[in-house]
């Protein structure tokens, strides 16, 4: 999972950028990068660390220029290495040339081996490199006409936003897996993972853009183009139920009512429910916890206080520190849990061991019985489009009953919402459809033997 933000025709390029990424910093930590054109002229900034640190005030000051895409990188493991931090930026036969990825490629290792073959040298290990350098090798007429005939190459997710002099091209995959929006802000064109940057930059949202389309935003105007075939619309469904923010809206309404609505249906699937209070998982658990009380009667509490401000780095250092990131992440509030059953509401289970030291952490504040309801169903295959989930042998349903689940997280109580109530919920039908790959192990496209190492 990562970050995209690009904006053109504007004085302030570079600053929008800075603020769109902050913005987005939610979808990864790892890595920033930005690419500004100044008349033509393309410069480059990236680094390892968060937005605030890689872009101080001299390196924005020294992206000058109109126009600007930049990139939020989630760390994924083996390939945490600045050289990986995007956009990629080439010196190429097509001339410069920067490419921020969101997504990841399922042909990606069957590709780069063609490509190594006949003399390609690649500069990073990352997936969204590849398009790059089939773009050098099968050009067209145009940069768009080079872009439309290679993206068809590609199998797996993508949003991707590319930036040459004089111009800003962006592109979703046929499905729609990975997200990117269009939006305007005065007479500058805005491309974002997320409405929520948009908004921040004072832009409106205007449209999302199509599984299959691509855009170009030249001289001030969007020029739009298919490169593909529109295959059946299916964007990830994890955006609403964990990695988006709260204040974004997908497909026609804000994360927050969508997560209050997957509570409300929870709360009908599990209709006489006893408990004596109702709470979430912070953050997102939250809203679901509301939505649930507002259909059960139950009332809501908060049961835990999370900590903010628990970067990273913090649980790096060593054992004797590690110790601590569970209680110093989410400390419970010992008063509201004690002598009551509470029934608890987080956005998945992956690995059930977040979920037992949190059943832990309850019934040592002296809850009287524990009631967990997971606002997903059972997360049973990984994911190939570039969400961080482990291996199929590491997902606790995939090992064990539901029962079992519930003994090893020392649950009273466990309970999935059905697929069915969720994409209901995340506003599915004809037109609106969702990958749940994750749940089912049915995935929208081809899955290849080795996925890439994605953007
Ligand atoms: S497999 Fe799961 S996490 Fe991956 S894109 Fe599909 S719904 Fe999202």
């Amino acid at each position: 999972m990562c970050g995209i933000f690009g904006v053109t025709n504007n004085k302030n390029a570079a600053k929008l950028a800075y603020v769109g990424l902050f913005t987005l910093q939610h979808r990864g930590q790892e890595s920033a990068g930005m690419v500004a054109d100044d008349n033509g002229a393309l410069s480059h900034h990236g680094d390892m660390g968060l937005v605030n640190k890689v872009f101080t005030a001299d390196v924005l000051d020294g992206l000058r220029g109109r126009s600007a895409i930049g990139h939020i990188r989630y760390s994924t493991t083996g390939s945490s290495h600045v050289k990986n931090a995007q956009p990629l930026f080439f010196n190429s036969c097509l001339g410069q040339l920067a490419v921020a990825h969101n997504g990841n490629l399922t042909n990606a290792a069957r590709l780069r081996a063609e490509l190594q073959k006949t003399g390609a040298i690649f500069q990073s290990t990352t997936d969204s490199e590849i398009i790059i350098h089939l773009m050098a090798k099968y050009r067209g007429k145009t940069l768009e006409d080079t872009i439309a005939k290679n993206l068809p190459r590609l199998e797996g997710s993508y949003a991707f936003l590319f930036m040459a002099p004089g111009k800003v091209i962006a592109a979703r995959d046929p499905n729609g897996i990975r997200p990117l929006v269009l939006g305007k802000l005065g007479r500058s064109y805005i491309l974002a993972s997320e409405t929520c940057a948009i908004d921040v930059v004072g832009g409106n949202a205007l449209r999302e853009i199509e599984p299959g389309e691509m855009v170009t935003i030249e001289g001030g105007r969007p020029g739009f183009r298919r490169f593909a075939k529109a295959a059946p619309y299916t964007r990830c469904i994890f955006e609403q139920v964990y990695f988006a923010r709260p204040d974004s809206v997908i497909v026609g309404r804000t994360v927050q009512l969508a997560r209050r609505e997957i509570g409300a249906m929870l709360a009908r699937e599990m209709k006489g429910i006893k408990a004596d209070i109702v709470s979430g998982i912070p953050d997102s658990g939250t809203a679901y916890a509301l939505g649930f009380a507002q259909e059960s009667g139950i009332p809501y509490q908060t049961v835990f206080m999370r900590n903010h401000y628990t970067g990273r780095s913090f649980i790096q250092p060593d054992q004797a520190l590690r110790e601590f990131t569970a209680r110093l992440k989410l400390a419970p509030i010992k008063d509201v849990i004690k002598g009551h059953s509470i029934l608890l509401i987080d956005d998945s289970l992956v690995r059930g061991t977040t979920s037992r030291k949190i059943v832990k952490s309850l019934k040592r504040a002296g809850a009287k019985k524990v009631i967990m309801a997971i606002a997903s169903p059972a997360v049973i295959s990984p994911c190939y489009y570039g969400i961080d989930t482990p291996d199929k042998g590491e997902l606790i349903a995939n090992n064990l009953s539901t029962d079992k689940i519930r003994r090893y997280i020392g649950a009273d109580e466990l309970y999935y919402i059905s697929l069915e109530s969720l994409t209901a919920a995340c506003g599915n039908n004809s037109d609106r459809r969702f990958c749940a790959g994750c749940f089912t192990g049915i995935y929208p496209t081809k899955i290849g033997r080795f996925g890439g190492s994605g953007g």
